[in-house]
């Protein structure tokens, strides 16, 4: 019952739909080969060191004493080999150091790490996405100096939001930055729960701090980026002294326990050294270029969670017997297998259908990413597809990590509560991820407040044309495997469509109503768009006769008929619900 890196499945998802199938076309270099090759070699680590690691990790955390962290036995190794591999810098810009392959691709690669580990995969997630902020806005000089060590994950690197005060509220920080005479500045407060905030993994450690100067505007408006070594790097390169950063403890969690989730103190001796990245008061737009590209790697870490948690729910239901199936074939104890009952069935297919479905809105957006790069009226369109997308491939792929975890619980039964087979710690490590990087509640008001409205609602719409274009092609195959797909699909899109015209009705005017429907209306639009994209897959396998055809119609029909058609619900919940949420005090007092 060990987890296998689902490379196939990976590999055709990246390759036939939204995600590679254009940046291959960019990337002139790149062929299906490579692909092939970059996706085993990932699988094979992921499957082989890091899998192994999960469970150990899981029960000895990460002790804390005078200061250090230790880490579980064989991570320092698994990190180094994982570095030494290059895959910190798969997506990484070249003339730094990295490989400069597609996001996609990359995004392929965390989806296998945090399989392997999701306290394994959460650091380099920082490490890259504060590579990526420094190469977009840190000067020459800091890019030289720090960038080819993020880059090649000899450093790893931290984001430093979070205060007791300030948490979904980032402008409530309180830290403050002075600046000093050598046009550096001296950092003082506290953060709480930084991931990796303090390890020994590597030889230093890069804190990416939000802060606030004495003359700062109130509120977002605020705040500064800055760059803190942990230890202070001479002008040969070499490790100079301890700046004034420490963890101060470490918190004990639900789940993911070998990811240290440090409080850190700045300023015991006058203030850490820091030095600005960007421009002062600009820092939260700079840390966005961290948290989109985060957010993204948090979504994977939803599919993950669920494609671990799927694989060995499948292993059991094929081993445990109990009772006997309808119609079935018996074993020797005269019982059946449990995946032989219809409700275990039902279980398995929707945590399959839900997998899959999250993988692909995942792809797309890190294809979407890929492709904004550059100018053009086809990068910008690219650049809003992201927006669009991020906050639900963020959001729906965590919540239904969760949700996937939890029937991976069911599935094993008793043996589910109980530690010993692991279903359990995927069902608490996958609890974190629709909590951070902005909780799925905020990711919610950000689809409905900023995201439906771009461009006067013309980028949402554009979208709800494609999918409209996916359920003609579904419908006109006329194949009975299919069963009521496209039916089913159509309607989901009508929802879709009638949610978001009422949405956009309403946030000028009624912006409560709107907000009280913010998290129905994501899920809906996860639903029917997973669904329409689980429908492509399979008809594209249809096509080339490749990638199990069979297995993937039966997946989109499963999906279509008993998940996307859940969209008339959730419509009348955004549409219809939100009186009853906004009066609803009485009942919420006492
Ligand atoms: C294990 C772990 C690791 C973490 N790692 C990091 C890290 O590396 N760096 C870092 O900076 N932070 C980190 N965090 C912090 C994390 O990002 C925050 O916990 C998260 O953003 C939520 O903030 P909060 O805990 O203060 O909750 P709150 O903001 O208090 O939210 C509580 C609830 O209220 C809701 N809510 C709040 N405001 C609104 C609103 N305006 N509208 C609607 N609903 C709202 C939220 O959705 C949530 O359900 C980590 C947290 C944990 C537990």
């Amino acid at each position: 019952m060990s987890y296998r890196a689902p490379v196939a499945d990976i590999a055709f998802t990246l390759k036939h739909g939204p995600g590679l199938a254009p940046a291959l076309r960019q990337h002139g270099g790149l062929d299906a080969d490579d692909i092939d090759a970059v996706l085993a070699e990932a699988g094979r680590y992921a499957t082989e060191v890091l899998a192994p690691l999960n469970a150990p990790g899981d029960r000895h955390g990460t002790p804390f004493k005078d200061g250090r962290i230790t880490m579980p036995p064989g991570w320092k190794e698994a990190y180094r080999g994982w570095v030494a591999g290059g895959w910190n810098a798969v997506a990484a810009p070249t003339e730094w150091g990295g490989q400069g392959l597609p996001h996609a691709l990359n995004a392929a690669c965390i989806e296998m790490w945090n399989e392997g580990s999701m306290a394994f995969g959460i650091g380099p997630v920082l490490t890259m996405g504060a590579a990526e902020a420094l190469a977009a806005y840190g000067s020459d000089d800091l890019k030289r100096t720090y960038l080819p060590k993020l880059v090649s994950g000899e450093w790893m690197g931290t984001m430093q939001l979070t205060e007791p005060q300030a948490g979904s509220d980032v402008g409530a920080l309180r830290t403050k930055a002075e600046r000093a005479a050598d046009g550096t500045y001296r950092i003082t407060g506290q953060k709480i729960f930084i991931t990796y905030g303090e390890h020994e993994l590597t030889d230093n450690i890069i804190h990416f701090v939000l802060a606030r100067l004495p003359d700062a505007p109130a509120g977002n408006k605020g705040i500064s980026l800055f760059l803190v070594p942990k230890f202070m790097v001479n002008r040969d390169g070499a490790l100079g002294a301890r700046n004034d950063v420490r963890a101060h403890s470490i918190e004990h969690k639900l789940g993911i326990h070998a990811s240290p989730t440090c409080t850190m103190v700045y300023g015991d001796n006058g203030g850490a050294i820091g030095y600005l990245v960007g421009e002062e008061n600009r820092g939260l737009a700079c840390m966005f270029t961290m948290m989109n590209l985060a957010r993204l790697a948090v979504g994977l870490q939803g599919v993950a969670i669920a494609e671990r948690a799927t694989q060995q729910a499948l292993d059991y239901a094929r081993e445990r017997k109990q009772g006997r199936a309808l119609g079935a074939t018996l074993g020797a104890s005269g019982s059946s297998p449990i995946i032989e009952h219809p409700d275990v069935k039902r279980m398995l297919m929707t945590m399959r259908g839900l997998t899959r479905a999250a993988r692909c809105i995942c792809y797309a957006t890190a294809g979407a990413i890929d492709r904004s790069h550059g100018d053009g009226e086809a990068a910008k369109a690219a650049n809003d597809r992201a927006a669009l997308l991020t906050p639900i491939a963020k959001a729906f792929s965590t919540d239904i990590g969760v949700e996937v975890a939890s029937l991976g619980v069911q599935v094993h039964g008793g043996m589910g509560f109980i530690e010993e087979t692991g279903a359990a710690q995927h069902y608490r490590d996958a609890r974190i991820a629709a909590i951070y990087e902005g909780t799925n509640g905020i990711q919610a008001l950000d689809l409905v407040t900023r995201k439906v409205s771009l461009n006067g609602g013309a980028v949402v719409r554009l979208y709800l044309d494609e999918l409209r274009r996916s359920v003609k092609a579904v419908q006109a195959t006329n194949d009975p495997a299919f069963g009521a797909t496209g039916a089913r699909l159509s309607e989901a899109v009508d929802s879709l469509d009638r949610a978001t015209t009422w949405l956009l009705s309403k946030l000028d005017k009624e912006p409560q109503a709107a907000l009280a429907g913010a998290t129905p209306y994501l899920r809906l639009f996860g639903n029917t768009a997973g669904g329409c994209m689980l429908a492509d897959e399979a008809l594209t396998a249809m096509r080339l006769a490749d990638g199990e055809p069979a297995a993937r119609i039966a997946i989109a029909r499963f999906f279509a008929e008993n998940v996307a058609v859940q969209a008339s619900g959730l419509e009348r919940a955004v549409t219809e619900g939100a009186d009853s949420v906004n009066s609803a005090d009485a009942a919420l007092t006492g």
